[in-house]
């Protein structure tokens, strides 16, 4: 028989697919690794043996991202992926019998994962605004006395941020692990959360090479906690999970982090423009970002989905979440995307 938790979840799916001229849907990086650097990694991936298995964590890699960011080697652990961390944390955390707080709207895998694991899902809803509500969170996860608390910031699909202060506020005052998922940590006005793993051993920060670092094809996240709460979270985790190419293109990434840096400021400099253009625009509201991707709302989301589709140009409607009737999300691409994106909805 079937585990019965299988009713109560869909295969996951990328509405929309993921093929088009201007792909503007999956909060991608649109600049791609140059040439040189790729064959830079692939000669050295050519040396390695693929017969043999890589170590069962790839210890070099995980080593070079924790001095990256300035923790100790234990407090980091690499994945396929932020989702496969995602898996590994929530089968650590719940359980049949086993509450999470999840404010919505939020990444969407969350629900999901916490509906497999057989565990009770409660709500502190985000406000009207899309912002977050530190007073509800705090307070429903001390009443329904969560065992797990899950806080994307800045937060897929709102696009909004908690601050270092709130985060401090929520960890503090939860007996409960929480999950701070940094995926869009790198573009945000806030500051990252990493600096209080040591101070709480409640708390696990995920990130991901899949935005900013632009790496999603090659599958690396990562979590970082005090090495003592890692160890625990990371039991259920698949051996072997990140491949040899994975580890290499990790190591010169980081070597060549300038050009994360650039495409970076390049983004916010596109999601400043992009974000006065469209106070421009009669009939669009757009919500203000701190990501590489922007919501706004229209009279008819699914219309406007639906033309922008016909004409090339791919967004995500998120309109099915809730509080985010009538919305549609993308990310930041490059300049003549962007324009391109500008003038279809300035027609619209
Ligand atoms: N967390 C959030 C908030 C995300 O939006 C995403 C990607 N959409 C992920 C995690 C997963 O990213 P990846 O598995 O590519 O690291």
């Amino acid at each position: 028989m079937l585990n019965p938790a299988l009713e109560h979840i869909e295969t996951y799916k990328v509405e929309g697919g993921q093929e088009a001229e201007v792909k503007l849907n999956q909060n991608e990086n649109p600049f791609d690794l140059p040439g040189w650097l790729k064959e830079k990694i692939l000669d050295q991936f050519r040396q390695e043996p693929w017969n043999r298995y890589p170590d069962i964590l790839p210890y070099r890699g995980m080593a070079a991202y924790a001095s990256f960011l300035g923790v100790q080697p234990e407090s980091v652990i690499m994945s396929n992926g932020s989702n496969e961390m995602l898996y590994t944390i929530f089968m650590a955390c719940l359980g049949a019998g086993r509450k999470v707080l999840i404010p919505e709207p939020s990444f969407s895998l969350y629900d999901k994962l916490a509906r497999l694991q057989q565990a009770e899902v409660v709500d502190a809803p985000m406000r009207d605004d899309l912002s977050f509500d530190v007073e509800a969170i705090i307070e429903v996860a001390g009443r329904e006395q969560v065992d797990f608390i899950v806080l994307s910031t800045p937060n897929n699909p709102t696009s909004k941020s908690l601050s270092h202060s709130e985060i401090e506020r929520i960890v503090e005052a939860a007996d409960a692990i929480v999950l701070v998922d940094e995926a869009y940590v790198e573009f945000s006005r806030e500051q990252s959360a990493l600096d209080l793993i040591d101070r709480y051993p409640n708390l696990v920060v995920l990130r991901t090479m899949s935005k900013a670092l632009a790496l999603a094809g090659m599958r690396i996240g990562f979590a970082i906690a005090n090495p003592a709460l890692l160890a625990e979270i990371s039991k259920p985790k698949i051996p072997f999970a990140s491949s040899r190419l994975a580890e290499i293109t990790l190591l010169e990434v980081l070597e060549n982090y300038s050009l994360v840096t650039d495409a970076v400021k390049y983004i916010l400099g596109e999601r400043e423009r992009i974000e006065a253009e469209l106070a421009g625009i009669p009939g669009i509201h757009a919500f203000e970002s701190d990501t590489n991707f922007i919501i706004i709302r229209v009279a008819n989301a699914s219309g406007v989905f639906k033309k922008l589709k016909e004409a090339g140009v791919l967004v995500r409607n998120v309109s099915g979440y809730p509080l985010m009737e009538n919305c549609l999300r993308f990310n930041v691409g490059l300049r003549e995307e962007n324009d391109r994106l500008l003038e279809l909805l300035k027609s619209l």
